[in-house]
């Protein structure tokens, strides 16, 4: 166990790996000892590449079909107007009754806390999200509607990625929910330590530490290979700081799309102490059609890695379809019964 006042970086480390993203196809196709002419690559996409340099780290040197680099690399493929592809595939703007929180679930509510991530996914489902209508300030007004309804339990953090807001704007946001008395869960979507683990400093950690909410924080890790030392030092301090830790993947044709790949994602998130939660199906994103995987290829790729690892390793397979109360849960096979002995250690 790595105690968390012993993470090997400063605070301001992180910022450092923001601003200095790599911003150009041509970069990071040098970076990595590439061709920057790759046919299907697109150095002038609508949506900007950005990809810090820890993450460009764990790519393999010379492999245009690397998973993580197929992630982040703009695509020509994200200009094809494919049927049934759409900005906002799940009618997000419709779950808005305030600017800045969206409340599409019962009991819980998600704070759209900042509009900027650390990477931009090329299958990210808000690439066309109205974050300008959904500005606020630090008095964060959305508030408002979480005190006046004493049924929302759990607030959840989203964005872009929450934790790109600076420490001292987080902090002020996190007292401001704790503040009502009726909350009892603080719930943060973030990618963020995945491509820059360093974001997992102390002054983060105290802030998780100090409120009197139950804390857990779903990362968004999609490969094993996005699993490295410095990503398992950052996840320890969060674990050892007591928040619970869970994963939610996307199914990405050509990034995890076989059984191998999702069982080495699973064994390798339970050795740095995550929990896989979710394996979604891809929302239906306009630009994204080309990391779109079919219901039956997910079920069957569902059904064969429940063959392969113990329950608690397989994650839930799911998609969301706008207006249902909760994501539905996409029943996979049946696994043949081989044995009527109940085996106590599986
Ligand atoms: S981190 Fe999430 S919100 Fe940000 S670009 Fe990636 S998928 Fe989109």
């Amino acid at each position: 166990m790595i105690p968390s006042n012993s993470l090997p970086w400063q605070a301001k480390t992180w910022q450092t790996q923001l601003s200095g993203a790599v911003t150009q196809v041509q970069d990071l196709a040098q970076i990595l000892g590439l061709s920057d002419n790759v046919e299907d690559w697109d150095a002038d996409p609508t949506f900007p590449m950005r990809v810090p340099m820890p993450y460009i780290s764990r790519m393999n040197h010379g492999d245009p079909r690397d998973p993580l680099l197929r992630q982040v690399m703009p695509q020509l493929a994200e200009r094809i107007d494919a049927v049934g592809f759409e900005s906002d595939p799940l009618l997000e703007a419709s779950t808005a009754p305030i600017p800045g929180l969206l409340h599409k679930y019962q009991g819980r509510v998600l704070v759209i806390a900042a509009e900027h991530c650390a990477v931009n996914c090329r299958y990210c489902f808000r690439r066309d999200f109205s974050y300008a209508k959904h500005r606020h300030d630090t008095t964060f007004p959305m508030l408002d509607y979480v005190r006046d309804d004493a049924s929302i339990r759990e607030v959840i953090l989203s964005g872009g990625d929450p934790l790109i807001m600076p420490d001292e704007r987080l902090n002020k946001l996190v007292a401001s929910i704790e503040a009502i008395p009726h909350v009892k869960r603080l719930r943060i979507h973030t990618r963020l330590p995945v491509v820059i683990p360093q974001r997992v400093c102390r002054p983060l950690i105290e802030i998780l530490v100090n409120t009197r909410l139950s804390t857990t924080i779903v990362a968004h890790f999609n490969h094993a290979n996005e699993i490295d030392k410095d990503v398992a030092i950052a996840f320890a301090a969060l674990r050892q700081a007591g928040i619970t830790l869970l994963n939610q993947s996307v199914l990405l044709a050509g990034v995890n799309d076989d059984d191998v790949a999702l069982c080495d994602l699973s064994e390798a998130l339970f050795e740095v102490g995550i929990l896989p939660y979710y394996l979604h199906l891809p929302d239906r994103v306009r630009g994204t059609s080309h990391f779109h995987v079919d219901t039956d290829t997910a079920t069957r790729l569902h059904t064969t890695i429940q063959s392969k690892l113990p329950g608690y390793l397989v994650p839930k397979l799911v998609r969301e379809i706008p207006g249902r109360p909760a994501k539905e849960l996409i029943a996979t096979d049946s696994l043949p019964v081989i044995s009527t002995r109940i085996d106590p250690f599986t």
